[in-house]
């Protein structure tokens, strides 16, 4: 029963198309039209020609499978009566029709989802080769350029553009009319993608945004590296090379936002003429300063002959490009291009001698100019269609200012490191340094002082010696008579029979015995008294701004206390049994004045042997 309501339903199908061959044949083509917009469905899947567009929400699909192309024909509905050939898209009009110098119309017919019936749909169409001129079941859209019968009739114009519209049923019909009179490209060879309206805007921008930061990331590493050589031209160690780079990395930025799928469109308001114009010129350029860069690298990377026939080439290219249309210049590009397998080649030869001679070289650098090399031979080979891929110089030049970057980052990280590493050391060298002369100042301090200290005291007892007596003696003399209520008194001391010490105990038992005087000499005293030994078994007392009355009484402790030590003599010839002292004092002020310190020294020296004449172990005092 199935079956036969189908066989039912398959006849009054064939019932339909045959009533649409009858009325196409008969009524003409807007009949037809007629009638599959009544039931498109059907007359859609007998052609099969129905193509589903299953996007989602979020996703884009290529509008690729089944297309009808009309040659040499522009219409904006289907035709039955008129040849067509079926095909599924992207192609170039030269797969299709044997040449790219022609003009025809696509019609497709899609169903979409149907939630997205009554959204807004859009249709991505990439930059194609030529022109052409969109129609939806039948009505305009959307145009680029001014597609032509002739080639005087035809305008080229290229940019990426996306179609908006609103459909009011699952099913509707693309008609698109193209041109193109160039011989390298033509046809609709870019593939278009099909959404929602928000999908398609989001990718394209995506797409925009991509190419402008990678874009603008080759433009820093362009910018740095050209400013990095004028700051080291600025401290005298600049070098050609490394500008020439700077400006082939700039070049290469501005190359890579032309050459980027029309990318500049979205950054800038340049006509189509004048993008294509720049994008040829950057590329020249950039590939310029490129060889320019390799020739100043090393001869060997770029024989000089190479070199000049290149530049040649390069600067007539240029000139192509400036002051003619984009038909000409193109082919001139392509033609021109064959200089590059010689230059590849001599690149190689230098790769080849510098990895052979085994010298230093930066190995990343040579591979990202292999990886250049290598793209470059690629978009050429594509470019002459002899291989199915798609562009990769934008990527690798991209990548090869990144790698570049990279490289530069670590030689300036490894640079500055051991430059701190060189200023540390250089640091602790000189604070080792400082510490050391510190050191060894006041090492030279300590000893000077010692020293000083040493030729002012006598080595046996360490009492102050002759010497430091003299000068001391001296300056307060001096200060004595200066001021007016200052006072000095002067004590020569003699150990009493002292040869008859030594003749009994011997020298160095004597020797001992000076000492511990001058110990018990010094205990007795104020702080403020001077004491030197004076010569043998002689000392000197020096007392300064002491009252007279207070000086005998310290003088006479003194006396005190050698006595109260006992220290045993028993050879004298007195009475006595232990070690005593003689004075003889002189005493200055400003009612007793002396000539000199010698004639205070001598008065004193005087009373000495007073006191020895008198008996020993006593002072005598002398006023003068
Ligand atoms: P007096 O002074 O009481 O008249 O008798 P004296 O025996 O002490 O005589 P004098 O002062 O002339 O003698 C000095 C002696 O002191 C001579 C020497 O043997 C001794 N003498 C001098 N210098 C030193 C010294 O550095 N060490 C020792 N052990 N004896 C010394
Ligand atoms: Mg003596
Ligand atoms: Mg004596």
């Amino acid at each position: 029963m199935i079956r036969f309501l189908y066989k039912i339903q398959k006849l009054f199908h064939f019932f339909k198309l045959f009533l649409a061959i009858c009325l196409c044949i008969g009524l003409g083509q807007k009949q037809v039209w007629a009638l599959y917009e009544a039931a498109p469905e059907s007359y859609y899947l007998h052609q099969k020609i129905l193509n589903d567009v299953e996007f989602t929400e979020n996703s884009s699909i290529p509008l690729k499978e089944t297309w009808q192309y009309y040659p040499e024909q522009f219409i904006t509905e289907p035709s039955s009566v008129l040849k067509s050939d079926t095909v599924s898209l992207p192609a170039s009009f030269k797969d299709i029709t044997g040449t790219n110098q022609t003009y025809g119309t696509f019609v497709g017919h899609f169903k979409i989802p149907k939630q997205f019936v009554g959204r807004r749909i859009a249709i991505f169409i990439p930059n194609q080769y030529g022109a052409y001129r969109l129609y939806l079941n039948g009505d305009f859209l959307l145009r680029m350029g001014k597609v032509g019968k002739d080639e005087r009739s035809h305008q080229t114009e290229n940019s990426p553009k996306i179609a908006f519209f609103v459909v009011e049923k699952e099913y509707f019909t693309i008609a698109i009319q193209a041109s193109n009179f160039n011989h390298l490209h033509g046809g609709l060879e870019n593939p278009m993608r099909i959404g929602l309206g928000s999908t398609i805007s989001r990718q394209f921008q995506q797409l925009m945004m991509s190419i402008g930061l990678v874009c603008g990331a080759v433009l820093g590493v362009g910018i740095f590296t050209l400013m990095f050589s004028v700051f080291q031209k600025a401290i005298g160690r600049g070098t050609i090379r490394v500008f020439v780079f700077g400006i082939f990395i700039l070049f290469l930025a501005l190359h890579n936002l032309f050459s980027a799928p029309y990318a500049y469109t979205t950054f800038t308001n340049i006509s189509w003429l004048w993008g294509v114009r720049l994008e040829y010129l950057f590329t020249y350029l950039a590939v310029a300063f490129f060889i320019s860069y390799m020739f100043l690298l090393n001869r060997r990377y770029l024989h000089p002959v190479v070199y000049g026939l290149a530049m040649l080439i390069l600067s007539i290219d240029m000139l192509v490009t400036l002051f003619t249309v984009p038909e000409f210049f193109q082919r001139f590009a392509f033609y021109s291009s064959i200089i590059s397998p010689i230059v590849i080649l001599n690149f190689a030869h230098g790769f080849y001698l510098t990895v052979k001679s085994k010298e230093q070289y930066s190995s990343i650098n040579l591979w990202a100019v292999i990886l250049l090399c290598v793209t470059f031979l690629h978009d050429f080979l594509l470019s002459l269609n002899l291989i199915e891929s798609f562009n990769l110089t934008f990527i690798s030049t991209s990548f090869y200012a990144l790698l570049i970057m990279f490289q530069q980052a670590k030689n300036y990280a490894k640079h500055t490191h051991y430059i701190q590493q060189l200023n540390h050391n250089l640091f602790e060298l000189n604070r080792s340094l400082d510490q050391k002369v510190q050191e060894r100042t006041s090492q030279l301090h300590q000893l000077n002082e010692q020293l000083e200290r040493q030729i002012q005291i006598d080595a046996l007892t360490g009492a102050f010696n002759r010497r430091a007596l003299n000068t001391e003696i001296q300056r307060l003399f001096t200060l004595t008579q200066s001021q007016s209520n200052s006072a000095l008194a002067f004590a020569m001391l003699d150990v009493d029979y002292f040869k008859n010490y030594n003749d009994y105990y011997g020298h160095l038992k004597g020797d001992v015995i000076l000492q511990d005087l001058v110990k018990v000499i010094q205990s007795a005293l104020p702080p403020s008294a001077y004491v030197a030994r004076y010569g043998g078994e002689e000392f000197a007392i020096v007392l300064h701004n002491v009252p007279g009355e207070v000086v005998l009484n310290v003088l006479q402790q003194v006396l005190n206390a050698v006595r109260n030590s006992q220290f045993e003599h028993l050879n004298r010839p007195d009475q006595k049994q232990y070690v005593t002292l003689s004075m003889g004092v002189a005493w200055m002020d400003r009612h007793h004045q002396y000539a000199d310190i010698h004639e205070l020294m001598k008065a004193a020296d005087v009373q000495l042997y007073a006191a020895k004449a008198a008996g020993r172990d006593q002072y005598q005092p002398y006023l003068a």
